[in-house]
């Protein structure tokens, strides 16, 4: 791309062509509808930006006002084949005029079986796999550690710093940061003991992965007797925390010592899995073969859908009912999981992600070079930009939230993630265009720089 070296100028400079901005933001029926939002929804759920979404095509989004967005958040990396990919509308419709629900548990029926032949098919390992199929990704934690206590025998479950695994009870109380997802909300659940995660660019050990896994263990070993674990979770590239890679060795130094002390290994790829790395699950990357796999997010096109994932004899450990719901696995999201599972194969979108990563990375180079921006890094197209103080690694939030603020006013949907919200992800649809992506991370890159002169 010869754009990618282009000093940009202003975001107005960057010409509108996927995006199309044409009133105000937020426009004249975005305002009438948040008088009604900001009466009857309640304020703790949050709100990112200033409109409201009417209508969606792939990677763009289009409000209630005619203003169309280029998608650079997929709804958290739910809709990594489009949004309404045409083959998951069409299997969703077909499905709802078909059967739309059951409950599993009273009357089985085969689209919930296929879905878990695939993750068996899909996910690492050669071992035999079995899975429970579940509607949040919180409460595809919540069964892990529950299935791991259930075969293990033991209670206490280790996570990392910078964790985020949900906002359930037990989830929220693996998750690491406080504010907004604990605040108030004790008291939580106990025999959680969390340890640090491999984060090169603050940690001691930089890209000495194995080194800084001898230091996650050493303080395990500090909290808690390995006799008494069941089970060590980590997202293998921490999403809600940062985007953070971890260093090569430091996964696989955990998985090692977890099977030399008979732990359960699971890997949180809730938002991680199903090709947004450029690998259908970023474990991978990482040469590691965890015991279980936590799915939701891409998985089901769109549809609410989770699922674990693990070894035939740890899953089947259960007592039957041990594990399940009345809503879990719907027939309905399951044929929209088997259309969006079938275009992930059909267009390769691992390589894909791949592309897009790369290419995101060459438009970035501008904005990587700014002593405002401590690191891009991250794996395929789950990009992240951690700003900092100039010249410093001090955490620069105020940027990201100006940034954050700007960017619907310039036709982009984007997020922040990060334990100091000083770092913006990208997870675009994994089917966007070469040019929605540069024209959309251009605009990002103007953005930045005006607000950081
Ligand atoms: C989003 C996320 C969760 C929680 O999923 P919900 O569907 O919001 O409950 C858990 N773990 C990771 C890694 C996530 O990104």
């Amino acid at each position: 791309m010869t754009t990618a070296t282009t000093t940009p100028t202003t975001a107005a400079d960057v010409p509108q062509v996927a995006r199309k901005i044409t009133t105000a933001i937020p426009g004249p029926r975005a305002l009438e509808i948040q008088k009604d939002y900001d009466r009857y929804v309640t304020a703790g759920v949050g709100q990112h930006e200033p409109i409201f979404a009417d209508s969606a095509s792939g990677a763009t989004i289009t409000d209630v006002d005619g203003n169309r967005f280029i998608d650079l958040a997929a709804g958290i990396a739910v809709a990594s084949v489009g949004n309404t990919a045409p083959e998951v509308t069409t299997a969703i419709q077909d499905q709802a005029t078909k059967l739309l629900h059951t409950c599993f548990a009273t009357t089985p029926y085969a689209g919930y079986v296929e879905v878990c032949k695939k993750l068996a098919e899909l996910t690492p390992g050669s071992f035999p796999k079995k899975s429970i199929l579940l509607n949040s990704g919180a409460e595809a934690v919540e069964n892990a550690v529950k299935i791991a206590r259930r075969y293990s025998g033991k209670s206490a479950v280790i996570v990392m710093e910078n964790a985020f695994h949900g906002r359930t009870n037990l989830t929220m109380s693996m998750t690491t940061k406080a504010s907004p997802y604990k605040a108030g909300f004790g008291g939580f659940a106990p025999d959680i003991y969390r340890v640090p995660f491999s984060y090169p660019l603050r940690d001691a050990f930089g890209a000495d992965g194995a080194a800084a896994a001898r230091a996650a263990i050493d303080k395990i070993r500090l909290l808690v007797d390995p006799g008494d674990v069941a089970a060590i979770i980590a997202e293998p590239v921490q999403g809600e925390g940062g985007f953070i890679v971890p260093a090569t060795g430091f996964l696989e130094g955990l998985l090692t010592w977890a099977h030399e002390n008979g732990i359960v290994y699971i890997s949180d790829e809730i938002q991680s899995g199903f090709c947004r790395t450029g690998e259908w699950f970023a474990s991978t990357h990482f040469a590691i073969v965890p015991d279980m796999i936590t799915t939701a997010k891409a998985i089901g096109g769109g549809m609410p859908l989770s699922a674990v994932t693990g070894r035939a004899e740890i899953m089947d450990s259960v007592q039957r009912g041990g594990i399940g719901g009345t809503y879990s696995g719907n027939p309905v999201s399951c044929a929209a999981a088997l259309a969006a599972i079938g275009i992930m194969e059909r267009e390769d979108l691992p390589a894909r992600a791949a592309h897009v990563g790369a290419l995101a990375d060459e438009l970035l180079a501008p904005l990587a070079a700014s002593s405002r921006v401590a690191e891009v890094r991250g794996l395929g197209a789950m990009i992240g930009i951690e700003f900092v103080k100039p010249g410093s690694l001090e955490p620069d939030g105020d940027i990201v939230r100006r940034i954050l603020a700007r960017a619907p006013q310039e036709g982009l949907i984007i997020l922040s993630c990060g334990i100091y919200g000083n770092v913006i992800r990208l997870l675009p649809p994994l089917t966007i265009s070469n040019e929605e992506l540069t024209e959309a991370v251009r605009t990002l890159s103007a953005i930045a720089f005006e607000e950081m002169a």
